[in-house]
């Protein structure tokens, strides 16, 4: 069996103030022409390596394409998106006829001139190989599934968990669900079912947890293959955003269909039970305050999560944290590139006077203005990423301003696990607070160490409402803003 492999993906949030373009894809982070998975292990070429590795074992061959995913943020530039697709087509062109294309990517990519990437990238390789080849695609939960996607696919499995910590035994499903068809044993059929919603489902907490167990019972017996519950990306002003469920079945369309119905059911009913609780940011430092808890209470500042494509140098929390002269508390990670050089220019233990964040438009605030003492420098700050692969921060620093730790990077990527801080040899244990420029993914890496996990929602371009989320393009009506139809 001839298996086609690459990865091409990012989630676009067309609020976003920062534009993707051929840095994004093509720096150095995560782009590889040909051969990522000779490379240390990241989210990006997790899957590849996951696929090779499977294929190899079962004496096939693989033939692999580009590796590229570029850090969340706006509109992917349209000549960045064709130049990219294009090296997949001249590959998959020039391998001849393959058994099967697996593909990984996000689903929420969106360019100009195109609000469906990731169906654009299917139809392209479906004009090519035909439609004998068996073509799957393993994606984020946070995507947006299209008609075009579901004509161009035989196999589209989403992460389960958020964090997304299953992006392995994802990939694991598909390579096997895909090589089990293209040898015949089984005839995937797909359907879907619209839940007409917006929200934000965290997977540890109940009642989603129970929920995903669900999900995973059903698969594997009963002629189910695969279920995927797709969250949706709410922050992209596009057709087809929303929940939706997903059911793969053998052979049987109205087994799928049901299925899909029933469960997108079960996630209408918990609707209400779901929803995050959120503080603004005073209340997030009153609940610092107010902890007697020797262990730090954690804050994500959701709004500002770069993994929601928010350029992370919003300054709301930091300048109520300054006026209020809130000691023993880290946050991080701003991106200010600036800030760095200056700081890396300074030295360890030199006090200077600096404009903090606030850079990128109305959405990353005010810069602050303040004085600080660089407590540690770092040329490359590292952290353990999605999938346990490292992510890397860049040149970082750690500006110490009366008490408050803070951490200033140079490669903008949301805050995943505690190595942000500690790498700088801030001790987290002696802090009353830590905030973290995340959504969730810092999750399961922060609670063992954590009182408790607190969300807060202050203004930024992954700002949680959804009752004021404005999609006037997507032309949907959707839950919370309206009720179901
Ligand atoms: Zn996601």
């Amino acid at each position: 069996m001839r298996i086609f492999i690459a990865t091409f993906g990012t989630e676009t949030n067309t609020f976003s103030p920062l534009m993707t373009g051929r840095a994004a894809f093509m720096g150095e982070r995560d782009w590889y022409r040909s051969g990522a998975t000779h490379h240390p292990t990241t989210m990006a070429n997790l899957p590849l390596k996951t696929w090779r590795d499977l294929a190899e074992a079962n004496g096939h061959e693989v033939v692999e394409s580009i590796c590229s995913f570029a850090q969340p943020a706006g509109l992917t530039l349209r000549g960045v998106y064709e130049e990219l697709r294009g090296y997949i087509m001249e590959d998959l062109k020039a391998a001849g006829p393959v058994d099967v294309v697996l593909l990984s990517m996000h689903g929420a990519m969106v360019a100009v001139g195109y609000d469906d990437c990731e169906g654009d990238v299917l139809a392209h390789a479906r004009a090519i190989t035909g439609p004998d080849t068996v073509i799957g695609t393993v994606l984020d939960l946070h995507c947006h599934l299209t008609p075009l996607m579901m004509q161009n696919a035989d196999l589209i499995i989403t992460y389960k968990e958020y964090p997304h910590d299953d992006i392995q035994p994802r990939s694991v499903e598909l390579y096997r669900l895909a090589s089990e068809a293209a040898a015949g044993t089984i005839s995937p059929i797909m359907a879907e079912h619209d839940c007409r919603m917006l929200s934000i489902w965290r997977t540890p907490n109940q009642p989603v947890r129970a929920f995903v167990d669900r999900m995973q019972a059903l698969e594997s017996h009963d002629g189910i293959l695969s279920v995927s519950f797709i969250h949706g990306f709410p922050w992209a002003d596009v057709p087809h955003v929303g929940a939706k469920l997903l059911v793969i079945a053998d052979g049987d369309a109205k087994k799928a269909q049901d299925l899909a119905d029933q469960l997108g059911k079960e996630v209408w009913e918990m609707r209400e039970a779901n929803s995050s609780h959120y503080l603004t940011p005073d209340e997030g430092i009153d609940a610092i305050l107010a902890s007697t808890d020797a262990r730090p209470l954690v804050l994500a500042d959701v709004s500002d999560n770069a993994g929601g494509g928010a350029a992370s140098d919003n300054t709301v929390i930091l300048r109520r944290l300054i006026d209020r002269a809130i000691r023993d508390v880290a946050i991080g990670c701003f991106w200010d590139p600036q800030v760095v050089t200056f700081c890396r220019d300074a030295g360890v233990g030199e006090t200077l006077t600096l404009r903090l964040g606030g850079k990128c438009g109305p959405t990353s605030g005010d810069p602050v203005d303040l004085t600080g003492t660089v407590r540690a420098v770092t040329d490359n700050l590292l952290q353990i990423g999605l999938g346990g692969g490292r992510s890397s921060l860049g040149p970082a620093v750690w500006l110490d301003v009366n008490g408050i730790a803070i951490v200033v990077v140079s490669g903008r990527q949301q805050t995943f696990s505690p190595e942000a801080f500690t790498n700088l040899g801030i001790e987290l244990s002696k802090m009353r607070g830590v905030i973290v420029k995340s959504a969730q993914h810092f999750y399961n890496r922060f609670a063992g160490l954590a009182s408790d996990v607190l969300f807060i929602s202050a203004p930024g371009c992954v700002q949680p409402d959804m009752e004021t989320l404005k999609l006037p393009r997507s032309g949907r009506v959707l839950w919370p803003q309206a009720d179901k139809p």
